[in-house]
């Protein structure tokens, strides 16, 4: 948890006046624990929300002015009208919280008054562990409860999503800004992306925690390829129908129905997207039933199967995540160990015993360093609460 009493400082210095009316919001981050790829062919997800993320700081106005910090771009503030809400290239960061802004006002439920907000990040940005849907998820509930308008967590994520896609012309799924509003602390959260039914699932780790291997790559190819492998999934999906008629999306199919009719598929490689899709999709399920039945051992196997699935079905590994999880894998006490989010770099998921946390990050530090160049940073982490205003 972040120091408030620090960040009120903080506050204080940049925006001045008393620190009577600031009010305190957080919004974690988000881990996927398995089920990669799969949103966007109607598929499940697992994500948990992370015990760290992002703190908001905020106190009401007398004019129609918002005024953006954040403790972690310091150089610049950006002062907004409440009437001039545009997504400005220049604007930087600011257009995150203020995407959340535009969708408020489009929907009738706009601030009145402006806002001075300070906000306070945890998550590496750029990494994968979504601290873009933390930034807007916050600003969101925040803006909503100062209105004193009700939340609705599954309103507000699609919200949050959207603003994300249009207003800031990020192409993201549902999940993050779903985990991230609607996580509980111990739980994690089988999603089904296309109709957000979702149910929470106690993540009990015992003698295991699950510690976050940050590769420091920056996910350069992720663009480009997100949107290959979303037109191979269409692909699939169309040749298939001369066998499934009503065939949509690839995660309505079994495993043993896509394998029945695979060859309808004319490409290789377009077969093997699709082999992976439905396959990880029932790897989530698993992963659910052996969660719990309290098989931990099984569900680092499900995780290995998982990354050996993407990097060689899916092909969306690349160098760095293969040389870290390869480096997990050899440290005694190592259950299971892949990538998280969309890949070509960003954040490993691993399932470590807890005596073993110390020589995992030694020994896959140095691993990782030798075979990239790179250095790894860890966080072992805990799944945590989603958004929520903080009571002080
Ligand atoms: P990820 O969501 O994987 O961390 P993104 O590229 O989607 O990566 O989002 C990162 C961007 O979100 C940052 O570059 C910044 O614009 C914005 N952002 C996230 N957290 C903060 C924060 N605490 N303060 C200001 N901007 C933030
Ligand atoms: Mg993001």
């Amino acid at each position: 948890m972040a120091d408030l009493k620090q960040l009120t400082d903080s506050f204080l210095t940049l925006f001045g006046g008393e620190a009577e009316n600031i009010r305190f919001y957080q919004a974690p981050g988000r881990v996927n624990l398995i089920g990669e790829h799969t949103d966007y062919n109607g598929g499940y997800v697992f994500p948990a929300a992370l015990t760290f993320g992002t703190t908001l700081l905020l106190r009401p106005r007398e004019d129609r002015l918002l005024r953006f910090a954040s403790t972690n771009f310091p150089d610049k503030r950006f002062d907004v009208a409440l009437d001039g809400i545009a997504h400005r290239e220049e604007d930087g960061w600011s257009n995150y919280p203020k995407g959340i802004v535009h969708e408020l006002q489009k929907s009738g439920r706009g601030p009145e008054k402006g806002f001075d907000l300070l906000y306070h990040g945890e998550i590496p940005n750029g990494s994968g562990l979504s601290s873009s849907a933390s930034i807007e998820v916050v600003t969101g509930y925040a803006l909503l409860t100062e209105g004193g308008h009700p939340v609705d967590l599954a309103e507000l994520a699609l919200l949050a999503q959207r603003s994300e896609n249009e207003f800031n012309g990020v192409q993201c799924g549902i999940m993050d800004q779903f985990a991230v509003a609607n996580g509980r602390e111990g739980q994690a959260m089988l999603l089904m992306c296309d109709t957000l039914e979702f149910r929470h699932v106690p993540f009990e780790s015992g003698d295991h925690v699950l510690v976050i291997g940050n590769t420091n790559k920056r996910r350069g190819l992720v663009d480009s390829k997100y949107n290959e492998r979303r037109a191979e999934c269409e692909q699939a999906v169309q040749e298939l129908r001369s066998a499934y008629p009503e065939l949509t999306l690839l995660g309505q199919l079994t495993p043993e129905q896509l394998r029945a009719e695979e060859s309808r598929i004319a490409s290789e490689t377009v077969r093997r997207r699709a082999r992976h899709v439905v396959e990880e999709i029932d790897r989530v399920l698993q992963s659910v039933d052996v969660l719990e039945q309290g098989d931990l051992a099984a569900f680092g196997r499900l995780m290995n199967a998982s990354h050996d699935s993407l990097r060689d079905l899916y092909e969306v590994t690349g160098r760095e995540l293969d040389a870290m999880v390869d480096a997990a894998r050899k440290v005694p006490g190592v259950l299971g160990s892949r990538m998280t989010g969309a890949g070509f770099g960003g954040c490993t998921v691993s399932l470590v015993h807890k005596d073993s946390v110390d020589r995992f990050r030694e020994q896959v530090g140095a691993e990782y360093a030798a075979a990239t160049g790179l250095q790894a940073d860890f966080y072992v982490c805990s799944i945590g609460d989603g958004v929520s205003r903080i009571d002080v």
